[in-house]
Protein backbone atom coordinates (compact mmCIF):
# COMPACT_ATOMS: atom_id res chain seq x y z
CA UNK A 1 0.00 0.00 0.00
CA UNK A 2 1.67 3.17 -0.72
CA UNK A 3 -0.97 5.65 1.00
CA UNK A 4 0.80 7.44 4.23
CA UNK A 5 -2.40 7.02 6.15
CA UNK A 6 -3.55 3.61 4.65
CA UNK A 7 0.16 2.67 6.43
CA UNK A 8 -0.57 4.76 9.37
CA UNK A 9 -4.10 2.73 9.76
CA UNK A 10 -2.82 -0.59 9.41
CA UNK A 11 -0.21 0.11 12.22
CA UNK A 12 -3.07 1.68 14.84
CA UNK A 13 -5.01 -1.51 14.03
CA UNK A 14 -1.77 -3.58 14.49
CA UNK A 15 -1.09 -1.98 17.64
CA UNK A 16 2.20 -0.23 16.92
CA UNK A 17 1.19 3.63 16.12
CA UNK A 18 2.41 5.62 18.99
CA UNK A 19 0.04 8.15 18.39
CA UNK A 20 -2.90 6.50 18.18
CA UNK A 21 -5.35 8.42 20.89
CA UNK A 22 -8.52 7.08 19.71
CA UNK A 23 -11.24 4.99 17.61
CA UNK A 24 -14.59 7.44 16.43
CA UNK A 25 -16.90 5.55 14.19
CA UNK A 26 -15.75 7.29 11.12
CA UNK A 27 -11.98 7.56 11.49
CA UNK A 28 -9.00 7.48 14.23
CA UNK A 29 -7.81 9.73 16.14
CA UNK A 30 -4.10 10.68 16.11
CA UNK A 31 -1.80 13.52 17.96
CA UNK A 32 0.38 14.87 15.00
CA UNK A 33 4.32 13.35 14.69
CA UNK A 34 5.46 16.92 15.46
CA UNK A 35 4.08 19.30 18.25
CA UNK A 36 5.39 21.80 17.40
CA UNK A 37 1.82 23.21 17.19
CA UNK A 38 1.21 22.18 20.77
CA UNK A 39 -1.88 19.85 20.59
CA UNK A 40 -1.75 18.94 16.70
CA UNK A 41 -4.29 16.42 15.91
CA UNK A 42 -5.35 14.64 12.90
CA UNK A 43 -8.90 12.80 12.46
CA UNK A 44 -8.22 10.14 9.60
CA UNK A 45 -10.81 8.90 7.45
CA UNK A 46 -11.36 5.25 8.10
CA UNK A 47 -12.35 5.03 4.46
CA UNK A 48 -9.92 5.38 1.55
CA UNK A 49 -11.15 8.29 -0.48
CA UNK A 50 -9.68 12.11 -1.32
CA UNK A 51 -13.14 14.08 -1.56
CA UNK A 52 -15.70 14.37 1.52
CA UNK A 53 -18.91 13.94 -1.66
CA UNK A 54 -16.53 10.40 -1.99
CA UNK A 55 -18.33 9.35 1.39
CA UNK A 56 -21.91 8.26 1.11
CA UNK A 57 -24.34 10.92 3.18
CA UNK A 58 -23.96 9.34 6.65
CA UNK A 59 -20.65 8.86 7.01
CA UNK A 60 -19.80 12.18 5.92
CA UNK A 61 -22.35 13.78 8.03
CA UNK A 62 -20.58 11.59 10.97
CA UNK A 63 -16.95 12.47 9.82
CA UNK A 64 -17.82 16.26 9.74
CA UNK A 65 -19.16 15.60 13.14
CA UNK A 66 -16.61 14.17 14.48
CA UNK A 67 -14.20 16.57 13.69
CA UNK A 68 -16.45 19.06 15.40
CA UNK A 69 -16.11 16.76 18.64
CA UNK A 70 -12.85 16.24 18.28
CA UNK A 71 -11.27 20.04 17.41
CA UNK A 72 -13.76 20.94 20.61
CA UNK A 73 -11.94 18.24 23.00
CA UNK A 74 -8.28 19.87 21.37
CA UNK A 75 -9.65 22.91 21.97
CA UNK A 76 -10.70 22.37 25.48
CA UNK A 77 -7.26 20.34 26.70
CA UNK A 78 -5.00 22.70 25.35
CA UNK A 79 -6.67 26.02 25.40
CA UNK A 80 -5.17 27.94 22.05
CA UNK A 81 -6.46 30.91 21.21
CA UNK A 82 -7.74 29.76 17.96
CA UNK A 83 -7.96 26.45 16.25
CA UNK A 84 -7.49 25.78 12.40
CA UNK A 85 -9.23 22.93 10.63
CA UNK A 86 -7.94 22.15 7.28
CA UNK A 87 -9.10 19.40 5.08
CA UNK A 88 -6.62 19.56 1.92
CA UNK A 89 -4.79 16.19 0.87
CA UNK A 90 -3.21 17.33 -1.68
CA UNK A 91 -0.22 15.26 -1.56
CA UNK A 92 -1.77 12.63 0.39
CA UNK A 93 -5.21 11.96 -1.02
CA UNK A 94 -6.94 10.40 1.94
CA UNK A 95 -9.61 12.20 3.71
CA UNK A 96 -7.92 13.37 6.97
CA UNK A 97 -8.60 16.66 8.78
CA UNK A 98 -5.58 18.36 10.16
CA UNK A 99 -6.69 20.31 13.75
CA UNK A 100 -3.79 23.02 14.78
CA UNK A 101 -4.16 24.67 18.12
CA UNK A 102 -2.95 28.25 17.18
CA UNK A 103 -1.55 29.57 20.93
CA UNK A 104 -0.76 33.16 22.06
CA UNK A 105 3.19 32.28 21.59
CA UNK A 106 2.69 31.54 17.61
CA UNK A 107 5.14 32.68 15.37
CA UNK A 108 3.08 33.30 12.94
CA UNK A 109 -0.86 33.65 13.89
CA UNK A 110 -2.14 35.80 10.91
CA UNK A 111 -1.16 33.06 8.80
CA UNK A 112 -1.71 29.09 7.84
CA UNK A 113 0.69 26.89 9.50
CA UNK A 114 2.03 25.94 6.17
CA UNK A 115 3.89 29.34 5.98
CA UNK A 116 6.43 28.16 8.72
CA UNK A 117 9.47 25.99 7.52
CA UNK A 118 8.97 22.66 7.26
CA UNK A 119 12.29 21.91 8.98
CA UNK A 120 11.08 23.93 11.87
CA UNK A 121 7.38 23.03 12.46
CA UNK A 122 8.15 19.16 11.64
CA UNK A 123 10.95 18.62 14.22
CA UNK A 124 8.77 18.72 17.32
CA UNK A 125 9.27 15.46 18.83
CA UNK A 126 8.11 14.52 22.21
CA UNK A 127 9.34 12.01 24.31
CA UNK A 128 7.16 9.38 25.18
CA UNK A 129 5.82 10.21 28.38
CA UNK A 130 4.42 13.62 27.48
CA UNK A 131 3.60 12.29 24.37
CA UNK A 132 1.14 9.51 26.66
CA UNK A 133 0.09 12.66 28.90
CA UNK A 134 -1.30 14.33 26.13
CA UNK A 135 -3.18 11.64 24.47
CA UNK A 136 -4.79 10.40 27.74
CA UNK A 137 -6.00 13.77 27.83
CA UNK A 138 -7.10 14.44 25.05
CA UNK A 139 -8.89 10.79 24.73
CA UNK A 140 -10.41 11.54 27.88
CA UNK A 141 -11.92 15.00 26.84
CA UNK A 142 -13.32 13.32 23.49
CA UNK A 143 -14.97 10.39 25.60
CA UNK A 144 -16.71 12.92 27.92
CA UNK A 145 -17.79 15.26 24.79
CA UNK A 146 -19.23 12.40 23.15
CA UNK A 147 -21.77 11.51 26.18
CA UNK A 148 -22.98 14.64 26.46
ZN1 LIG B 1 -5.37 5.57 2.13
Amino acid sequence: MDCIICNRIEMIEKGTNKHFVCEMQSGYVVLGDSQFYKGYTLLLSKQHCSELHQLDQETKLLFLKEMSVVAEAVYNVFQPIKLNQELLGNRDAHLHWHIFPRHTDDPNIHNPVWIIDKEIRNHTVLEDQELEERKELLKREIELLMVT
